[in-house]
């Protein structure tokens, strides 16, 4: 594997330089006053990206499943029913979760490439009309087949049926990337992490609490130390954490909310829709389809690639890594073998993302598939040159 060439995977994310010089710092004391000066612009910062401006915010030295442990554990209560659909690894394994906690989850299978089933999804909340589903849980971008849902249809179906289960969303793969409205879009708890969107390494969760799910925790009976909200806010009133904070980390977070608010949300959001647009023109030239089934399904940080009938797709990551130095992602769970992920997400430009589109064909060719060499990265260029042609119009 080259450290040269930037990575395919869909996190965690090509890492800028100035924000892994910003985590490299000196040891400072996390209970003297230069930590307040790294936490609070962190956390206004990832209020931002967020869209969030009530409710709470928090922090936790850990990858983004402890922000899935956040979620649940500050709101929930033991065998309290939830609502879940299975249509990704990443769903399956927050549901996994949910069950070892002892929640009873009504769980929804789709077909891996579909998105949630927000009309079924609403007639089984008009039937609940007890109101025993606490919650709803809601994977926004499922990393694993390159497939975003509709947080805000969901959100109105929620209203449709009259029903007042909290809505916790997996937007791990897509905040800081992809449009994220937590006030607009009325999410309960957001759950992030800093090595996608935010462009950092592994080992902060980050997740938003609304006031209605702050509430909820106040009878939340959920066993909880670590993830305690409650201990993390009083924490935070006295510019300090429960235990010892990730400072580096916390500092290079500080640094990647500036740098994608001064690129503009809007900006970095148009930048990943030109990325994709060009490694989903690739693909059709290919003869290839994404695993995601529709147009309004396809992801803008993650396309996962069906490959031919009999073909192990794992192949084409163990080629480009072994031959060209290369990191594509594999296929997990059910489509393990089927397809292959080109991750496409943080700080990426357009003519990186070309040098994996151009990678992939090599590989594809070297390993007998019908690519020719060039037809994917010409499709690309196509988009990017028209993208880039836009913006110059724009900007006169
Ligand atoms: C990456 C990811 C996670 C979190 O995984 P960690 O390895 O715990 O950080 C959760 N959900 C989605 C959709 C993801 O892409």
């Amino acid at each position: 594997m080259s450290i040269q060439n930037p990575v395919f995977i869909p996190g965690p994310t090509n890492i800028p330089e100035a924000i892994r010089k910003a985590c490299d710092m000196p040891t400072i004391d996390h209970r003297s006053p230069l930590f307040a000066k790294i936490l609070h612009p962190a956390l206004d910062g990832v209020r931002q990206v967020l869209r969030q401006t009530s409710g709470e915010t928090f922090i936790f030295p850990a990858s983004g499943t402890g922000g899935w442990e956040t979620a649940l554990t500050n709101t929930l209560n033991p065998g309290d029913r939830v609502l879940a659909a299975r249509n990704g690894m990443f769903s399956h394994k927050w549901i996994d979760m949910c069950q070892r906690f002892g929640l009873d989850v009504t769980q929804v299978d789709v077909e891996w490439g579909e998105g949630l089933p927000v009309d079924q999804f609403e007639q089984i909340l008009r039937e609940d009309s007890a109101g025993e589903i606490k919650a709803v849980l809601a994977t926004h971008n499922e990393t694993a087949t390159g497939v975003v849902s509709d947080i805000a249809g969901l959100r109105r179906a929620m209203e449709a049926a009259g029903h007042g289960a909290l809505l916790l969303v997996d937007g791990v793969s897509s905040i800081g990337s992809m449009p994220f409205e937590f006030d607009g879009w009325g999410v309960d708890v957001a759950v992030t992490g800093s090595q996608k969107g935010f462009m950092l390494s592994a080992g902060l969760a980050i997740v938003g609490f609304s006031d209605k799910a702050v509430a909820a925790s106040k009878s939340a009976t959920l066993p909880r130390t670590f993830w305690s909200i409650d201990d993390m806010r009083k924490g935070y009133a006295a510019d300090a954490y429960p235990y010892t904070p990730a400072v580096g980390l916390m500092n290079g977070l500080k640094l990647a909310t500036e740098m994608l608010l001064d690129e503009g949300l809007d900006q970095v959001f148009a930048r990943h829709a030109r990325i994709a647009d060009g490694v989903r023109a690739a693909v059709g030239a290919w003869g290839m389809t994404p695993c995601a089934r529709r147009p309004e399904l396809y992801s803008n940080t993650v396309t996962a690639i069906r490959t031919p009938e009999g073909f192990n797709a794992s192949r084409i990551v163990e080629h480009a890594a072994t031959q060209y130095g290369m990191a594509f992602g594999t296929g997990l769970g059910d489509v393990a073998g089927k397809v292959f992920r080109i991750g496409h997400l943080g700080q990426l430009t357009d003519a990186m993302a070309l040098s994996g589109i151009a990678t992939a064909e090599m590989v594809m060719a070297d390993l007998g598939l019908d690519i020719p060499l060039g037809a994917g990265v010409a499709a690309a260029q196509g988009v990017y040159r028209r993208g880039a042609q836009d913006e110059r119009m724009a900007a006169q």
